[in-house]
């Protein structure tokens, strides 16, 4: 049984040193977390089980990290500086500001119907909702007003200003000089640093089309109202592929791409009748967007929110990059450029004319899908002895410590020795993180791993030196035999010290 609360999860994530707050000790900082030394490591497999999927093996691909920090005309062509921003509303009562979406969808259903009915809607819709309340700031002051919405923080009516659009791109001063146009922005998805290396990655790799540039990296956005633990935060972690074809095969290769990351999904065991598939509706796409599918994941206590999203980002931005854009037939409408200083086309693969290709763009945040593979791994087992334990059942690729090898006795220092040269022995394998874990006691060791979700135990216990006999000279390295714990089965297995490692490559390939 998956988690069913996210305090569960966040109770665990601190216990066991996940995730903490981030700048805790100064009181926190509101939307950013940092990742302890097991979250780093379940951080740092996810990201490499999409590495290995998306660009090894694949025959299309290639690789790509670019700065964070990106030329503000980078962020203006792409469209960000004009319309990257949330419906920001303020409650004059005590100055609270919420997103307006937020605000409204987390009212009680009657309070919502009578928000819909003001603005002439159908609160089944309630894209359309917002868009309404957007459109008539005005209006939409009064209808929040009239419907009796709620300050989620003081539990009473607000009196609520107009609505307003609030950029979330976070800018910041470059250089010593501090005039007007000395700034940039902390790029707000990693997929613009894809667009403007297009042409490098082309140059450099004679790469034709279709092909695709993978990155993952920060990407940071100034949330109204950060939430939901790393669900929404500030500073993310994004893995995104900018997937380029021959205009006119886009839907296509949408499709194909929807199958794709529903199957790497399931392979992190994030199954496809957990995800609902969101064919966002016009009124809803971003500004580059011909079609989009949101792949909504089942949280627990948050239900239906998305994961991914799959864009088909159409011509739109290597197009607004380019300078002179009239002679290419652009299929989407973008402005006139004067700044770029490039022509970001390639040549069609049969007529050999530059073309500007159509972008599929799948792009995945590393938080959500951390904060998913651990609800779905996180278990509460009652055991034959009446016991409850909790045991994280992470796919083995994705689990922080592959193995972790016990001495039964910390003071014990042939245990420890021979647990520290086994250690070191699977250490070698490259199969992740072996941890010694010389803690002194096995219960605990055994319920610490359990919630981890550590794949196997390895206890070296006084049997193993007695089996070995090393106590007449001999090497216990070569003749003793260990226990191996299975996560899952609870199984307990005597192996050969000899054999461990090949036994272990095995179990966790
Ligand atoms: P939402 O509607 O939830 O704000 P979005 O539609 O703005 O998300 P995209 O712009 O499509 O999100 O970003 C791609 C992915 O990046 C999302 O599917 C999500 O996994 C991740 N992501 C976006 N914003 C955040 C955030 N504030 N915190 C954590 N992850 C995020």
């Amino acid at each position: 049984m998956p988690a069913t609360s996210m305090e569960e999860l966040v109770s665990l994530c601190k216990r066991r040193g996940f995730i903490f707050q981030g700048s805790e000790i100064y009181g926190g900082l509101q939307g950013f977390y940092d990742y302890g030394p097991l979250g780093v490591e379940l951080k740092n497999n996810i990201k490499a089980a999409w590495w290995r999927a998306n660009v090894y093996e694949r025959d299309d691909m290639e690789g790509l990290d670019a700065s964070i920090i990106m030329h503000r005309q980078v962020l203006r062509h792409s469209g960000h500086e004009a319309t990257f921003s949330d419906p920001m509303i303020d409650n004059r009562k005590n100055n609270k500001r919420y997103r307006l979406d937020h605000l409204v969808k987390d009212q009680k259903a009657d309070v919502i119907a009578k928000v819909a009915e003001a603005m002439g809607q159908s609160a089944e819709n309630f894209p359309a909702v917002v868009a309404a309340l957007n459109a008539s700031p005005a209006q939409a002051s009064q209808a929040l007003k009239d419907a009796g919405v709620r300050d989620p923080f003081s539990g009473e009516v607000g009196d609520w200003t107009e609505p307003k659009p609030f950029n979330m791109m976070f800018k910041t001063t470059i250089g010593p000089v501090a005039d007007d146009e000395s700034y940039g922005y902390l790029r707000p998805e990693t997929a613009q640093g894809i667009f403007t290396n297009f042409k490098n990655v082309v140059d450099s790799t004679s790469r034709r089309l279709p092909f695709g540039i993978a990155q993952i990296g920060k990407a940071f956005r100034n949330e109204i109202t950060p939430r939901n633990f790393i669900f929404r935060v500030r500073e993310l972690e994004q893995m995104e592929i900018e997937f380029f074809v021959v205009p006119g095969t886009d839907e296509e290769w949408h499709e194909h791409w929807l199958e794709r990351r529903l199957s790497w999904w399931e392979a992190q065991g994030v199954p496809r009748s957990k995800i609902e598939i969101l064919d966002v509706p016009k009124e809803d796409l971003a500004h580059y967007s011909k079609r989009t599918y949101d792949l909504m994941y089942d949280y627990p206590t948050l239900g239906h929110e998305e994961i991914e999203g799959i864009a088909n980002r159409s011509d739109y931005d290597l197009g607004s990059h380019t300078k002179n854009q009239s002679e290419l037939g652009l299929v989407a409408n973008v402005e006139e450029n004067l700044d770029s200083i490039a022509k970001l086309t390639i040549p069609h693969p049969e007529t050999n004319k530059p073309v500007v290709p159509f972008v599929i763009e799948p792009s995945a945040g590393v938080d959500r899908a951390l904060l998913a593979v651990l609800s779905e791994a996180f278990t509460k087992e009652t055991l034959e002895n009446g016991n409850e334990r909790i045991v994280l059942k992470l796919r083995p690729h994705l689990a922080p410590i592959k193995v972790a090898v016990i001495p039964l006795a910390r003071n014990k220092a042939e245990l420890v020795e021979l647990a520290r040269s086994i250690k070191n022995d699977l250490q070698k394998l490259g199969l992740g993180r072996i941890l010694l874990e010389d803690s002194g006691n096995i219960g605990k060791a055994y319920r610490r791993h359990d919630e981890v979700g550590t794949p196997y135990c390895v206890t070296v216990d006084f049997d193993t030196i007695g089996q070995s006999g090393a106590d007449r000279g001999e090497d216990a390295s070569l003749t003793g035999t260990v226990t191996v714990r299975d996560r899952d089965t609870l199984a307990q297995e005597r192996v050969k010290i000899s054999e461990l490692t090949a036994y272990l490559q095995a179990k966790l390939k």
